[in-house]
């Protein structure tokens, strides 16, 4: 049985007034969640979170890592760092890092790797924008996302990723895909983790994530393969996300 997950992406969006309220307000309202609920924070505010969220059941994430270790890569952020500030999670292959910063698959794929290097459970993050939709490439194009990653890391490292299925047309539009169309694409990506082990695709969450809010969660999440959501803007809002979380 795969326990729903709610994770939230607040992309470039915190102050730490805005954090302090934004994380007190999830906390007040976390009683009677039952599902596992993290928070994807930038890198300038983990420290405050993790300050926050001591002994309570709310997870941290980072958006983004290099792929290296240590060293001369000026401006970047490691596995272990975000490690070190109590991050338990790493978003990975996010479409506006696909398109604004040029990340290919094999990128993502070594992002992956890094993060589970460091015994961080990634969030990959796979879609397909809408021309590749109506071209009739959704399933090419989520295949070649994943298999890149399961070619450099193993299908048996999936037990520890955790797949966010993001249609780009949906991220951050007000546009959701409907139950069906989310559905039929989960359902592919499970098939797919199948080819290679049946038990890794019965056991990985697949998230929904695009336009997610407190009035579609309970019909999207409610699908047979689609075990919760990662959520960009309503995730900004504590009783906007906290409704989601109760969806689950
Ligand atoms: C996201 O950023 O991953 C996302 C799904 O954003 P939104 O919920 O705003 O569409």
């Amino acid at each position: 049985m795969r326990k729903t997950i709610i994770a939230g992406n607040w992309k470039m969006n915190a102050s730490k007034v805005s954090v302090k309220s934004l994380i007190d307000g999830i906390l007040s309202g976390m009683e009677g969640v039952n599902s596992e609920v993290l928070v994807c924070v930038p890198f300038p505010y983990m420290s405050q979170v993790e300050s926050l969220i001591e002994g309570s059941n709310l997870k941290l994430g980072a958006q983004n890592i290099n792929i290296n270790p240590s060293g001369a890569f000026t401006g970047e952020v490691s596995a272990d760092m975000i490690k070190d500030f109590g991050a338990k999670h790493v978003i990975a292959g996010h479409s506006e890092r696909r398109s604004l910063y040029g990340e290919t698959s094999s990128v993502v794929a070594e992002k992956t790797k890094a993060a589970l290097g460091a015994g961080l459970s990634p969030l990959l993050c796979v879609g397909e924008s809408l021309e590749q939709r109506e071209a009739g490439k959704t399933e090419t194009v989520v295949a070649e996302q994943i298999n890149a990653v399961i070619e450099l890391v193993g299908i048996e490292s999936f037990d520890s990723i955790i797949i966010a299925y993001e249609p780009v047309w949906a991220i951050g539009t007000g546009i959701t895909a409907t139950p069906e169309q989310a559905q039929a694409v989960h359902f592919f990506i499970r098939n797919l983790l199948g080819e290679s082990s049946e038990n890794i695709a019965q056991k990985t969450p697949i998230l929904y994530g695009g336009s997610m809010n407190a009035g579609n969660a309970v019909e999207l999440i409610s699908c047979p393969d689609i075990d919760g959501g990662l959520i960009g803007g309503a995730a900004l809002k504590a009783e906007d996300f906290l409704q989601i979380c109760k969806a689950g």
